[in-house]
Formats: C-alpha cells, sequence, structure tokens
C-alpha cells in the first residue's frame, strides 16, 4: 500500500514559509483559523492578514509567514494550500512542475523517478495529505 513516507517527509526546513507572499486563505481556512486562534476575526484580520483585491493572505515579517516561528506555530489551524504542500495535484500533469517543486522541497524524494512519484500520490488515500 502507498504512503506518503515513500515520496515525502517534511524537513522542517520553513522554505516553504519564506517569501515574499504567502498561499491564499478561502473561507474554510479563515473559518479553521478563527477557531484555532479562538479570536475574533476583526483581531485577526488586523493582526495577522492582509488583503490584496479578493485575495486574502497572511502578513510576511522579516520575509517569512507572520505564522512562523522556527516552524509553523499554527500546524493544526493552517490553510489547506499549506498542508497540501508540496504534494501539488499540479506535479502529476507535468514533470517540469514536479521538478521546480522538488527542488524548492527538501523533504521529496530525491532519488524516486518522476512515474514512481505518481504512481505513489495518485494511490494514496486523501487523508494522507
Ligand atoms: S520546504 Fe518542504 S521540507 Fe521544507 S518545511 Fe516546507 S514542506 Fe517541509
Ligand atoms: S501557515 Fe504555517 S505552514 Fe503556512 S506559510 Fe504560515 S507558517 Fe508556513
Amino acid at each position: 500500500m502507498s504512503s506518503v513516507e515513500q515520496i515525502f517527509r517534511c524537513r522542517e526546513c520553513g522554505f516553504c514559509c519564506h517569501g515574499e507572499t504567502t498561499v491564499s486563505l478561502d473561507d474554510d481556512d479563515i473559518r479553521r483559523l478563527v477557531d484555532f486562534l479562538k479570536m475574533p476575526l476583526a483581531e485577526i484580520n488586523k493582526r495577522y492578514l492582509r488583503q490584496s483585491g479578493k485575495v486574502t493572505q497572511m502578513k510576511i515579517v522579516d520575509g517569512h509567514c507572520i505564522f512562523y516561528d522556527e516552524g509553523c506555530t499554527i500546524h493544526p489551524g493552517k490553510p489547506w494550500r499549506c498542508r497540501q504542500w508540496p504534494l501539488h495535484p499540479a506535479i502529476l500533469k507535468d514533470e517540469n512542475n514536479f521538478r521546480t517543486i522538488r527542488e524548492s522541497c527538501p523533504g521529496i524524494s530525491k532519488i524516486i523517478t518522476y512515474a514512481d512519484f505518481c504512481r505513489i500520490m495518485a494511490d494514496l488515500p486523501e487523508d494522507d495529505y
């Protein structure tokens, strides 16, 4: 049976939490954040989020997501795109996507072939990633 450890194990390097932007949050992400932080939405918006048109993202502080502090400080409440990363479905469509994502994430197996990666990832139960 396929398991996520065959293709990926997070090294907790924090690379995916750094940069000038973060993932965008959808309504479920916001609800999860409210539940996790136990704070009114208006307070969360003011402290942690930024709005660009219709896109809501987390604020960036010192070049990383505001929730990053040598690891994700909101792990159970983090956005689904953070939860999914780096096992993004785009990997299954294009080997170049796979190579680009693997270059930016040291947690992806360096020895696995693209074909094996796709086969294992397609076989994973959705809850696994
Ligand atoms: S870049 Fe990959 S290995 Fe590093 S923290 Fe993010 S998911 Fe984990
Ligand atoms: S929410 Fe957590 S996992 Fe997502 S970018 Fe911020 S620190 Fe990283």
